[in-house]
């Protein structure tokens, strides 16, 4: 995937800010921040969206994930942390590689990540839990 984006980040063909890396996991920040220290925790693997991943690299992204989660919180001056993966156009997805944003959070800092929530009913529930249970 020669003209993926994050492919040739984690090539290091192209730079970025990285603050983590191993043999399954790239961790750099994102050029376009939301907030300060917005960053992307990417597979060094080329899959589109989730359900492609291997599991190892699920794994390794997840872990990661937790990591940067934690040493956000330990080293810069947060109060909280969103963690955010877009799978498809529809859910906002614009790199075509598995990426997870991992946002700091700070009061008053501006941001708007609400939803505008309906109410679950029983009948709903039941059969979408038939559904995913597969
Ligand atoms: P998506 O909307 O696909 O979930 O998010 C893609 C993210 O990748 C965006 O937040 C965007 O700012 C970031 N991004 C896109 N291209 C680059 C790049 O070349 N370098 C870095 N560091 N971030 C990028
Ligand atoms: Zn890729």
């Amino acid at each position: 995937m020669d003209e993926c984006i994050f492919c040739r980040i984690a090539d290091g063909e192209i730079p970025a800010h990285t603050f983590y890396e191993d043999g399954d996991v790239v961790a750099f920040l994102d050029a376009n921040p939301v907030s300060e220290g917005h960053a992307l925790v990417v597979p060094k693997e080329h899959a589109e969206t989730l359900p492609q991943l291997s599991g190892e690299s699920t794994d390794a992204v997840f872990a990661a994930v937790r990591d940067a989660v934690r040493t956000m919180q330990d080293e810069l001056d947060v109060d909280g942390v969103n963690v955010l993966q877009n799978n498809g156009e529809a859910a906002g997805q614009e790199v075509p590689h598995v990426h997870v944003h991992v946002i700091p959070r700070t009061p008053g800092d501006g941001l708007e990540l609400a939803f505008d929530q309906d109410e679950l009913d029983d009948e709903t529930a039941e059969e979408l839990v038939a559904r995913l249970e597969g």
